[in-house]
């Protein structure tokens, strides 16, 4: 018999709840055995109970230590702290990692197989941010810190190598910007260095790439690199761009894992302008899936799960708008169902 694993599901905002049942529908076809508890957080999370973390969603990550969720709202410029961020930090989910594969071929670029770490919890995320008002300007100077630690990138960097060559990877590259901010990023930098100097020299190989000119040769060669390690916001940049080379949100999942917990989630947001029509693509959430059975060591259904999808995709031709497809959420869906129940 197998074990139960008792896990959190967060259908989210937005689309979230149509890509969940998407997702779920999939899961129940591989007979995945996530034992969910069901909370809410975000939008939901503030609409059911004043906060957008509620307590008892913590408590229950705190539990099972493992989740999927979908995508949250946040409010740009005012309104409440984001909920994910606030995640990371409660779980101190250091590393985020974010695959971009490719799994349609014949598109803008062919045979993308790049791993994107950010480091999560640290940099120009920590949220010390204000104003100060002159004359009758209330928002006349911003002010931002941003706070990288030698700890924190050993954190992420460790992570990074010893998944990288688990995962039989060549090469990490670090992204950074210490030609400008020569301590906040010049520290992850240093640290890079000197780690695989003690752990993983001979193991794997590291080189290092300024952001902007990553940003260019990742659009012009892509293919020259093979793992990505940078800084918080770097690595949001810079994973969404990856994202893009595959084909876009929809296709990009992320793993945010840390000491006290493992999250999953899509990389993309709740999509208000698509939502409740039914037609987002739910594969960057379940790809999500895919890392999280991999994660609880069900090797084999995370790549029966892939392997449908990618059949669905390229043999069944059933896609989503945003890949160029008729499809809605749920015939998409149906389609991986039916590839599981038949592969
Ligand atoms: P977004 O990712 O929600 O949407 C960007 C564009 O991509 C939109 O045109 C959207 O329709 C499209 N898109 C996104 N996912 C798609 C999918 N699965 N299928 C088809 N099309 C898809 O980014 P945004 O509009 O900047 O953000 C909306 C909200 O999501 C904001 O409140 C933001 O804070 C939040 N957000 C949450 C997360 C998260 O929970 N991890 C991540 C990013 C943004």
């Amino acid at each position: 018999m197998t074990t139960r694993i008792p896990a959190t599901l967060i259908a989210g905002d937005g689309i979230g709840p149509e890509i969940m049942d998407a997702t779920l529908a999939v899961l129940d076809a591989l007979d995945a055995p996530f034992d969910w508890d069901r909370q809410v957080a975000g939008l939901g999370g503030l609409k059911a109970s004043g906060d957008p973390l509620p307590q008892q969603t913590l408590d229950s990550i705190r539990r099972t230590r493992l989740a999927l969720k979908g995508p949250l709202e946040t409010p740009s410029g005012g309104g409440y702290r984001s909920s994910n961020v606030r995640l990371r930090e409660e779980f101190k989910l250091y590393a985020n990692m974010r695959p971009a594969k490719t799994l349609i071929p014949g598109g803008r670029f062919d045979d993308i197989d790049l791993l994107v770490f950010r480091e999560n919890v640290e940099g120009l995320y920590m949220g010390y941010e204000h104003y100060i008002p002159i004359e009758d300007d209330p928002h006349a100077v911003a002010i931002a810190t941003g706070v990288n630690t030698r700890q924190g990138a050993r954190h992420i960097l460790d992570y990074t190598f010893r998944t990288a060559i688990a995962l039989g990877r060549k090469k990490v590259t670090v992204v950074h910007k210490a030609n400008i901010m020569k301590a906040l990023t010049g520290i992850f930098l240093e640290t890079a260095y000197q780690l695989h100097q003690e752990k993983y020299a001979g193991q794997i190989a590291l080189d290092d790439v300024i952001v902007d000119a990553c940003c260019m040769k990742l659009v012009i060669n892509p293919w020259q690199f093979d793992t990505l390690v940078t800084t918080n916001l770097f690595g949001d940049i810079l994973s969404d761009l990856a994202a893009g080379l595959v084909g876009g949100l929809g296709m990009a999942p992320g793993a945010n894992i840390g000491q006290d917990a493992a999250i999953f989630e899509a990389v993309h947001g709740s999509a208000p302008d698509i939502a409740g029509k039914g037609i987002a693509n739910p594969i960057a959430l379940m790809l999500a899936a895919a890392l999280m059975l991999d994660h609880v060591t069900l090797h084999d259904k995370a790549r029966r799960l892939r392997q449908a999808i990618s059949d669905t995709l390229n043999v069944d031709k059933v896609r989503t708008g945003d890949l160029g497809g008729k499809a809605d959420t749920a015939t998409l869906a149906a389609a991986i169902v039916a590839r599981i129940r038949n592969g």
